[in-house]
This record gives structure tokens, C-alpha cells and sequence, in this order.
């Protein structure tokens, strides 16, 4: 048995990041990680193998599409998969190997084995129980389950996000179930390798929650890219076949019941809290009825000394999320004052091109009774994006219309996953658009196209 001053249950983006703010802060730190590597969903299974195979797949659909038109002449690229895997498993274990490292010079111990709280300040791990003065739970989530569909990663036929990653060959067709952010990019990826994708989604529109018109352009450009769409579709059931699977569903416009087959299934209708064999329910920790972990402001749960962060408990299951919760608990914990501002959580997709929001929709702002501004501007007048071929998408700035305070941006387009932070940091400062409008960009970068939407907020933008 050890002492420890926190006890964190999970090592990924928001545990280990919550460990190392904590032993910064002078606090003795272990971590509780049942996976052999540490890092958590995010670094093994979720946010960087993905994107090592979007990486890989971008560069692949650049050489078929453009690098001829840039008179680099190559024959037709062609793919190893058994390469392409190792890549994405060296990417991924770089990065696993580089938290062990932090948690080494940072002195926290990774206590190996899967955790459980029998009791307020007390951890066990396997037979050994711990000590702790508080228990930070950031045990994350997993795939949400689709009822009537039995997923079999190892099967590789019927599978989810995990197993997406992991498949034993490239599928000459794929059906994605989910038209969110991780079924639109493992659904781009194998696209590009070559796939024909179906996406078959519940609702009308994609990626539900973003702004309407980003929405609408992500859905043209996905679809010009040659990614099938089957809209307002509730699948009841999905079976393997002699060569792959076929599922079935219900049109909800007319209730008439279809099938499709393909090589692989791919069910991706979002994620759900993993807390199971913690024994929350003995210790009387609240929940809300989706199975997060209740927390108040502090990220405190019911039970005092136990706090909870990250997709555990409610808002964006994101990877940075989790680790400004967890550095923001770590400072609550050791006696200063955390804080997230979760009005400015960028949330990003990584598809090409990259779709990127923070703050309000349109939709929102307008719901709350707002009267807002809105600049627009085309990523075709930028002339930096137009030299790469990326000259589709936009960027779509939202003001107050009386204090001209940045309320939120949506952007579709080249580097959008960068670009939005400019915004983010501007409107943490509080930032109208005409401060941005201001602010010099260096020329020629696809950044003056944010800057261009910002003038487009007051008198115009120069290049539209
Ligand atoms: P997790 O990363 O899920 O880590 C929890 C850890 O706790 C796990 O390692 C688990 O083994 C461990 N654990 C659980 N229970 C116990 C126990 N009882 N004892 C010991 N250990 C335990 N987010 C982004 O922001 N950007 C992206 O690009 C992105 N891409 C994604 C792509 C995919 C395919 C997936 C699946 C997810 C993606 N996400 C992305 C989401 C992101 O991975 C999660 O939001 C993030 O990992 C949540 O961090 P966390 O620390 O809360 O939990």
C-alpha cells in the first residue's frame, strides 16, 4: 500500500495531463492505467492513429488529384497497407512512450491494473489497495452500443472505431453507421484508399450541432468526393454474409425497410461514459441519466475527495477538453483556482478539407435572441489556398451587431483545425471583430482569410 496525495483512475488526455499539473504542483502522484500503454483512447485508439491514417490517405488522394497538375509525374502511388499500419503504430507509439517519460521525470507512478474505490480515499488495484487524499476519476468513455448490431473488431467485418483502425485489409466497399465526426473521418479515410463508402445516418443532416451551413457544404463537398449519404435511415439490424455484412433499416420519411451490403460495417453512432467496476454505485456517487458522473463547478462529484473529469462526465467528449479539465482539477486539488471556459472549446474535423467551430452557431446566437453581424469570406479569394488546390470552403465569422464582440466562428477549409484558434485567443481577450479585422497577417497565408471574414463583419472584405 502507498500514499498518495491523488490517486488519478485512467491515463488518458485528461488523467495524464490532471498527473502531471498535479506533481508541478508539488503534489505525490499515481496513476491507475489498465491498458499496457498509457495515453488512453485518445493516443491508442482515437485522436492519433486516426489521424496518421488520414495523413497517409490525404497524401495518397494529393498524388492521384494534383500532383500531375503540378507537373510532379509519378506513376500511380501505390499502397502497402501492412506499411501504412506500422506507421500509424510507430505514430502512436512515440507518443504513448512520451507520456511514460513525462510521468518519469515528473516522479508519478503508473500503478498497472485496473482500478476500483472501495471505499472514500482508498484505491484498489487488483489485491493492493491504495491510499489517496483525493481520487480524480478520468476513466473516459467507449463505443456506444447499436441495438440489433453485434460489433466483432477481431472479426474485422462488424466493427467499431477500434477495429476501423486495425483492419486486416483495405475494403473495396464500406458502410459507415453515423454521420458524426468519427464516422465521416475513418469513413474519409478508407474513401480515399479506394473504398466505396456508404454513410448511413439517422438524422437529415451531419454532424448534428454545427453551424447549418457548414453543415450543408461539408455534406456537398463529402459527397462530391464520392462518399455515398442514405439520410433519416434508422438501422435495426446488421448480419455478416458469405463475403462481408448487410444491414437493414427503416426509411423514416415512408417507414419502408431496406438493406445494403458491403465488405465492412462500420458503427460509429457515438460514445458513452465508461465508469463500470469503479463501484460508484456503493459509494453513492450521483450520475446524470446518461451515465456521466454528476460534478459541480470544481469538478467535484457527490462524494467528497472523488472528483471526476473529461468524457466521464458531461459536455464535449474531446481529448482537449478532458485536459483542461484535468489541469484546471489539479489546481482546484492543490489549493488554487481552476477554471475551463467552455464557451471557448474549439471542436475540429480532420478531414480534408478540415471543418473547424468555437462559440455560437448562427442558429444559437439567433435563438438567444442576438442580433449578430455575420462576415463571410471564400477560401477561392485567398490566394495561398487557391496555389494548394484547397480553394473550396469558407470562413464564416459571427459578431454582437452592437458591441461587434466576437461570438463565434465556423470555418470549412484548408488548416481549419489551426485557424480557429486565432479566434479562440480572441475571443477569450474579449476581441471585436474589428480587433481582428486590425491585426496584420502575413501574406500569402490562408490565415488572411479569417482576418478577410473579420473586415467582411464591418465595411468588407478586400478580396470578395
Ligand atoms: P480516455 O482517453 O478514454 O482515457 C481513459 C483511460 O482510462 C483509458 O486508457 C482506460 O483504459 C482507462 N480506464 C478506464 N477505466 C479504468 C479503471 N477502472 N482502472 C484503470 N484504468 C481505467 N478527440 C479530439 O479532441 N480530437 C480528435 O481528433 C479525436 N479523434 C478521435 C478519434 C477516434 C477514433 C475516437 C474513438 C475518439 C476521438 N476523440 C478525439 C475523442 C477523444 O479520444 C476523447 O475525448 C478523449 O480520449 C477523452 O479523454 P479521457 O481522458 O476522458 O478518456
Amino acid at each position: 500500500m502507498r500514499m498518495y496525495d491523488l490517486i488519478v483512475i485512467g491515463a488518458g488526455p485528461g488523467g495524464y495531463v490532471c498527473a502531471i499539473r498535479a506533481a508541478q504542483l508539488g503534489l505525490k502522484v499515481g496513476v491507475v492505467e489498465g491498458r499496457e500503454a498509457l495515453g488512453g483512447t485518445c493516443l491508442n485508439v482515437g485522436c492519433i492513429p486516426s489521424k496518421a491514417l488520414l495523413h497517409a490517405s490525404h497524401l495518397l488522394h494529393e498524388s492521384q488529384e494534383n500532383f500531375e497538375k503540378m507537373g510532379l509525374m509519378t506513376s500511380p502511388v501505390e499502397v502497402d497497407w501492412t506499411k501504412m499500419q506500422s506507421y500509424k503504430a510507430d505514430t502512436v507509439a512515440g507518443n504513448t512512450k512520451g507520456i511514460e517519460f513525462l510521468f518519469k521525470k515528473n516522479k508519478i507512478d503508473w500503478i498497472k491494473g485496473w482500478a476500483s474505490i472501495p471505499a472514500p480515499g482508498r484505491v484498489k488495484v487488483g489485491e493492493t489497495e491504495h491510499e489517496a487524499k483525493a481520487i480524480v476519476i478520468a476513466t473516459g468513455s467507449s463505443p456506444a452500443a447499436l441495438k440489433g448490431v453485434e460489433v466483432d473488431n477481431e472479426g474485422g467485418t462488424i466493427v467499431d472505431s477500434t477495429g476501423a483502425l486495425v483492419l486486416p485489409k483495405i475494403p473495396k466497399s464500406m458502410i459507415v453507421i453515423g454521420a458524426g465526426v468519427i464516422g465521416l473521418e475513418l469513413g474519409s479515410v478508407y474513401a480515399r484508399l479506394g473504398a466505396e463508402v456508404t454513410v448511413v445516418e439517422y438524422l437529415d443532416v451531419i454532424t448534428p450541432g454545427l453551424d447549418t451551413e457548414i453543415q450543408k457544404q461539408f455534406h456537398k463537398i463529402l459527397a462530391k468526393q464520392g462518399l455515398k449519404f442514405v439520410m433519416g435511415a434508422a438501422v435495426s439490424s446488421a448480419e455478416m454474409t458469405e463475403g462481408g455484412a448487410k444491414i437493414t433499416y427503416a426509411l423514416r420519411k415512408d417507414d419502408s425497410q431496406q438493406s445494403l451490403e458491403a465488405d465492412v460495417v462500420l458503427v460509429s453512432t457515438g460514445r458513452r461514459p465508461h465508469v463500470e467496476g469503479l463501484g460508484l454505485e456503493a459509494l453513492g456517487v450521483a450520475m446524470t441519466d446518461r451515465g456521466q458522473v454528476k460534478v459541480d463547478a470544481h469538478w467535484a462529484s457527490s462524494v467528497k475527495g472523488i472528483y471526476a473529469i473529461g468524457d466521464a462526465v458531461p459536455g464535449p467528449m474531446l481529448a482537449h477538453k478532458a485536459e483542461d479539465e484535468g489541469m484546471a482539477v489539479a489546481d482546484v486539488i492543490a489549493g488554487k483556482h481552476g477554471h475551463v471556459n467552455y464557451g471557448v472549446i474549439p471542436a475540429v474535423i480532420y478531414t480534408t478539407p478540415e471543418v473547424a467551430s468555437v462559440g455560437l452557431t448562427e442558429e444559437q446566437a439567433k435563438e438567444g435572441g442576438r442580433k449578430i453581424r455575420i462576415g463571410k469570406f471564400p477560401f477561392m479569394g485567398n490566394a495561398r489556398a487557391k496555389a494548394q488546390f484547397q480553394g473550396e470552403g469558407f470562413v464564416k465569422l459571427i459578431a454582437d451587431a452592437e458591441t461587434d464582440r466576437i461570438l463565434g466562428c465556423h470555418i470549412i477549409g484548408p488548416s481549419a483545425g489551426d485557424l480557429i484558434h486565432e479566434v479562440c485567443v480572441a475571443m477569450e481577450f474579449g476581441a471585436s471583430a474589428e480587433d481582428l479585422a486590425l491585426t496584420c497577417h502575413a501574406h500569402p497565408t490562408v490565415s488572411e482569410a479569417v482576418r478577410e471574414a473579420a473586415l467582411a463583419c464591418g465595411s468588407g472584405a478586400i478580396h470578395a
